[in-house]
C-alpha cells in the first residue's frame, strides 16, 4: 500500500488521496482538458486543475461544442457569450489556450465519430498530451449526449495518437505519433466510480473564481448578483454577498455552491474534496507482468536446450 492510498478497495481500485505538492512534481508535463460545455470543468475539476497547474502542468481547453442553446438572447449570442466565458475561465486557471472545436450543442452525436478523433488525435499530437480529463465514456446515468460521445471520441483518440500509422499525413506533415500516458475522468452524477479524491481546500479561492466566469449557464455565474439585486428591491442585503456584482456572484457560489464538494470530503476527513476516476500511466489493471519479472523468471527456471 502506497503512502496516501486508503486500504478500502471499491470495484474501481483503492481510493487515493491526493494532496498539494508545491515541488512541482508535474513540471514539463501538459495538461489537456476535453470539455463539452462552459461549466463542464470548473463544475467538476476546477480544484484539481488549479492544483495541478500549481504543480507544474501546462493546461489547454479543448471545448467540443458550440454551447448554443444555454445562456440569454438569440443562438447567435449564447455562442458568442459562451466563448467569452471559456476565455475567462482558461485566464481564472492559468491555461495557455482554449481550442473550440464548434460541435452545435446537444446534437454531438450527428457528427461522425472518426472525424472528432481525427482533430483530438491531432491536437493531442501537436500539444504533446501527457495527461487527459475528460468525462467517463462507461459512467451510469449520463443523460447529455455531448458528454458521452466527447468521452467515447477523447478515450479511443488518447492511445491511437500513440499510433503511427493511424493518420499517417499527420505524422508526414510533421506531427510526431504521441500516445496520452495517464487519465482523470470525471465524476459527473451520483454513483460514478472514483478510485482518486483530491483536497482542493488549498485552492477554494481559484475554484470558486473558475466557476464564476460561467455567466451565460448553469448553477454558477450570476446567480449572487441576481439574489443581491432581488434583495435590494425589497429594501433588504445579505453583507457576505459584498458590495459589488463580482464579489456577489463568488460569495453566491462560496455560500450556496460547494455542497457536494463538502460531502465529497467527509468521508476522507477533508472540508473540501473533488472525487475523479484515475487512469495511471500503464492502465489500472495491467494484465502483462513487466520485463523486469520475466526476467526474474527466466533466470530461475530456464535450462540448457
Ligand atoms: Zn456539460
Amino acid at each position: 500500500m502506497h503512502d496516501g492510498w486508503f486500504a478500502e478497495d471499491t470495484t474501481h481500485g483503492p481510493v487515493k488521496v491526493d494532496t498539494f505538492d508545491p515541488s512541482r512534481p508535474h513540471e514539463g508535463k501538459v495538461l489537456g482538458i476535453v470539455q463539452a460545455h462552459a461549466d463542464d470543468m470548473p463544475l467538476c475539476s476546477g480544484g484539481l486543475v488549479a492544483k495541478l497547474v500549481a504543480e507544474g502542468y501546462k493546461a489547454f481547453i479543448i471545448q467540443t461544442t458550440n454551447d448554443e442553446k444555454c445562456g440569454a438572447g438569440s443562438v447567435a449570442d449564447a455562442i458568442k457569450s459562451n466563448e467569452e466565458d471559456v476565455e475567462a475561465l482558461a485566464k481564472s486557471l492559468d491555461i495557455e489556450d482554449v481550442f473550440n472545436l464548434g460541435y452545435r450543442n446537444h446534437r454531438q452525436d450527428e457528427n461522425a465519430i472518426i472525424e472528432q478523433r481525427c482533430r483530438l488525435i491531432f491536437l493531442f499530437r501537436h500539444l504533446r498530451v501527457d495527461t487527459v480529463m475528460s468525462f467517463h465514456p462507461w459512467a451510469k446515468w449520463e443523460e447529455n449526449p455531448d458528454h458521452y460521445i466527447t468521452g467515447y471520441a477523447v478515450e479511443s483518440a488518447c492511445w491511437i495518437a500513440g499510433a503511427a500509422r493511424s493518420f499517417p499525413e499527420q505524422v508526414q506533415a510533421g506531427l510526431a505519433p504521441h500516445g496520452v500516458k495517464d487519465k482523470y475522468y470525471w465524476v459527473m452524477r451520483p454513483g460514478s466510480p472514483y478510485n482518486h479524491v483530491t483536497d482542493i481546500s488549498p485552492f477554494l479561492d481559484k475554484k470558486i473564481e473558475s466557476m464564476a466566469t460561467n455567466k451565460s449557464q448553469g448553477p454558477a455565474g450570476s446567480h449572487g448578483r441576481r439574489l443581491k439585486e432581488r434583495l435590494a428591491n425589497q429594501g433588504l442585503q445579505l453583507p457576505e454577498l459584498g458590495d459589488d456584482d463580482e464579489m456577489a456572484d463568488r460569495q453566491y457560489i462560496r455560500l450556496f455552491g460547494l455542497e457536494e464538494n463538502k460531502r465529497m470530503g467527509e468521508p476522507y476527513g477533508l472540508e473540501y474534496a473533488e472525487y475523479h476516476y484515475y487512469f495511471p500511466p500503464g492502465g489500472t489493471f495491467p494484465w502483462m507482468a513487466t520485463g523486469e519479472r520475466v526476467e526474474e523468471y527466466v533466470k530461475v527456471h530456464a535450462v540448457k536446450i
